[in-house]
C-alpha cells in the first residue's frame, strides 16, 4: 500500500432492509448475504427478521431487518454499494413508495450528519418507523432511546 493512500478507519453503520414482493424473507436473507460479500464491507451483525403491514405503501406485508456493518467506505460509496444490491434484486422505481423487491436504506453512519441531495443521514424518517426502530434496538439498544421506541409502539410489528 503506497503511503499516499492512507487507510480510512472503519466506520460502524446501520442499514435497514425491507422487501414486500415475492419471497420477501428470502430476498432479505439474500441481501444480508450480499452485504456480507460486498468488498470493504464487514457484516458485523443482523437483527431478526420482522413482519410489518405496509404503512405509506401498499401490497403484501413487509419483511424488515437491520444490519450493522463496519466499513472504510465513505457514506456515498456505501450507499452506492447498497443500491447495487437493490439493482441486483431487480428493484424498479415506478412511483414513490411503490411495493418493492428490496429496499436498503442507510440509517446511521458513525455519528455523521449528512444532508446532501442524494443522501441524508441519519435517515430522516427512521424515528417514525417501528420497522426500523425495533430491529435497530434489537442489535444496538444504545442507538434507540426508550422514548423513540414508545413513539412507535402503536405500529404492529412481529418477529417473522
Ligand atoms: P424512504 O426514504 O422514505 O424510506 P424510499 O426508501 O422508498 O423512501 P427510495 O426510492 O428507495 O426511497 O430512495 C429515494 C432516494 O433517497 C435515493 O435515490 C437516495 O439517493 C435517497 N436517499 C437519501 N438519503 C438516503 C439514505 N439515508 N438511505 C438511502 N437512500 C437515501
Ligand atoms: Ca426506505
Ligand atoms: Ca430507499
Amino acid at each position: 500500500m503506497p503511503r499516499d493512500t492512507p487507510l480510512r478507519e472503519p466506520v460502524t453503520a446501520y442499514v435497514a432492509l425491507g422487501a414486500n414482493l415475492g419471497d420477501a424473507a428470502r430476498t432479505v436473507r439474500d441481501a444480508l448475504n450480499a452485504l456480507a460479500h460486498t468488498p470493504a464491507v464487514r457484516l458485523v451483525q443482523a437483527s431478526s427478521l420482522y413482519r410489518t403491514a405496509p404503512i405509506e405503501s401498499s401490497g403484501p406485508d413487509y419483511i424488515n431487518a437491520v444490519a450493522e456493518v463496519s466499513t472504510p467506505l465513505t457514506a456515498p460509496a456505501l450507499l452506492a454499494a447498497l443500491q447495487a444490491i437493490e439493482d441486483a434484486a431487480g428493484r424498479e422505481r415506478p412511483y414513490r413508495n411503490a411495493p418493492r423487491t428490496l429496499d436498503l436504506d442507510l440509517l446511521l453512519y458513525g455519528s455523521a450528519r449528512i444532508d446532501s441531495p442524494a443522501l441524508t443521514v441519519p435517515h430522516p424518517r427512521m424515528m417514525q418507523r417501528a420497522f426500523v426502530l425495533v430491529p435497530l434496538h434489537e442489535i444496538a439498544p444504545g442507538r434507540v432511546t426508550p422514548k423513540a421506541l414508545a413513539g412507535v409502539s402503536g405500529q404492529a410489528i412481529q418477529r417473522f
